[in-house]
């Protein structure tokens, strides 16, 4: 089997697992409990969370655990725009965020009043940072961007973006960075960032794990209120032996990280050379701006879905631009804010990498492309 849907999921590292494992077997203890089993739990969350935080380079005071990114970004975006309310109503966001950003947006927008400014991003679907300073208001609570796009890869200017918006004490700065974790180096403090969400299953760890950073002070609203847990911001009881493999998962994926990223950029390098000699397939994926883990290619006048089963007929998994975006029909809004035309959109194959893999791991879609997209023409009398 060829996986090569790694930003849709990712298979979990056999250190995780067993880690997850052994916590649920040994420390099934409730971490608000008073007895010893309660304490133990406790102390293993702690100290699962000063992990996270070490390898974030943030304090463990500002690490929320959540059930994964939707969770994140959802409590980030209403949390906050909720929390500042009364300092204005005017939000700031881009038009190729994921479902979970842009959807949260609309929902603010049509049902609690606020206004929001949808970013445009350019040909290579990169947001310039002047039209975010452009967008400003005084009334201005939220900004939110994503560090790397899920269905072509192209990376933000997270830095440069920061900058502009440390001149604005009232804006809180959020930061998707659920496809850059272990792939596209980020500096958070540095950033200036307020609220960062990251998801355990996009780097090997496990699904229905993740991560909100949130700034000390940051004003936040509670989505779940209950018991009082994570610091009283998302009650309920604590997923231990999740949170605690979350962090065995985040210190893998930065190890021998730059080793691990050269491998990574030959392989994607190799790929876009590769895919660039077939007859039809154009690139989508920008040059330059991009996550060594992605490829988004189309081969007009082919339906993405299609060419997504043949090659399934091989052994060989890759999807129709984001899973998210593959389960709601219809066209990619990315490529579509890129400009692209219908017969480019329409046809568009999303190649995710998974940290490990090198050439000779990806040969096998190079060997059965080319067969694979003639078949289709022929039977399409292309
Ligand atoms: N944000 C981005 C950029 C993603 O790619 C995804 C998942 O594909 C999510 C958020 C949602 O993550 P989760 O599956 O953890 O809810």
């Amino acid at each position: 089997m060829l996986y090569l849907d790694n930003s849709a999921t990712t298979k979990p590292y056999p250190d995780v697992l067993d880690t997850y494992r052994q916590v649920a077997e040994k420390f099934f203890g409730n971490p608000s409990s008073l007895h010893h089993l309660g304490v133990q739990a406790e102390r293993l969350l702690t100290k699962a969370r000063e992990q996270v935080a070490d390898l974030l380079g943030v304090s463990g005071q500002e690490i929320i655990f959540t059930s994964g990114a939707t969770e994140g970004n959802n409590l980030a975006i209403k949390g906050a725009a909720f929390a500042q309310r009364h300092k204005g109503k005017h939000l700031i966001t881009t038009v190729i965020e994921h479902p979970s950003v842009s959807e949260a947006f609309e929902q603010l927008e049509k049902e609690f009043g606020f206004e929001v400014t949808w970013i445009p991003v350019n040909e290579n679907g990169i947001v310039s940072p002047a039209d975010i300073q452009k967008a400003v208001r005084n009334d201005t609570i939220l900004v939110s961007v994503m560090h790397v796009n899920n269905e072509i890869g192209a990376i933000q200017p997270i830095e440069e973006i920061g900058e502009i918006l440390k001149n604005y004490p009232n804006i809180v700065y959020h930061v998707d960075h659920v496809q850059g974790v272990g792939k596209v180096p980020l500096n958070i403090k540095k950033a200036g960032i307020d609220l960062c969400t990251i998801s355990g299953h996009k780097f090997h760890a496990l699904n229905g794990t993740g991560v909100l950073y949130i700034r000390k002070n940051t004003p936040i609203l509670t989505l779940l209120s209950g018991g009082g847990q994570e610091a009283s911001i998302r009650s309920g009881t604590e997923n231990l032996a999740g949170s605690v493999s979350l962090a065995k998962g985040l210190r893998l994926a930065f190890n021998d990280y730059e080793e691990k990223i050269d491998r990574l950029i030959n392989t994607k390098n190799y790929l876009i050379n590769e895919l660039e000699k077939i007859d039809g397939i154009i690139i989508n994926t920008p040059k330059e701006s991009s996550a060594p883990h992605i490829i988004n290619f189309s081969v007009p006048g082919i339906k993405a879905e299609v060419l997504v089963h043949m090659l399934e007929e091989e052994n060989i998994y890759v999807s129709t631009t984001s899973a998210c975006s593959s389960r709601k029909k219809g066209e990619s809004k990315v490529l579509k804010a890129m400009g692209k035309k219908s017969s480019i959109t329409e046809s568009a194959i999303r190649i995710s990498l998974s940290i490990g893999q090198t050439i000779d791991d990806v040969k096998p879609l190079i060997d059965v492309l080319p067969s694979s997209i003639q078949k289709l023409k022929n039977i399409m009398g292309l």
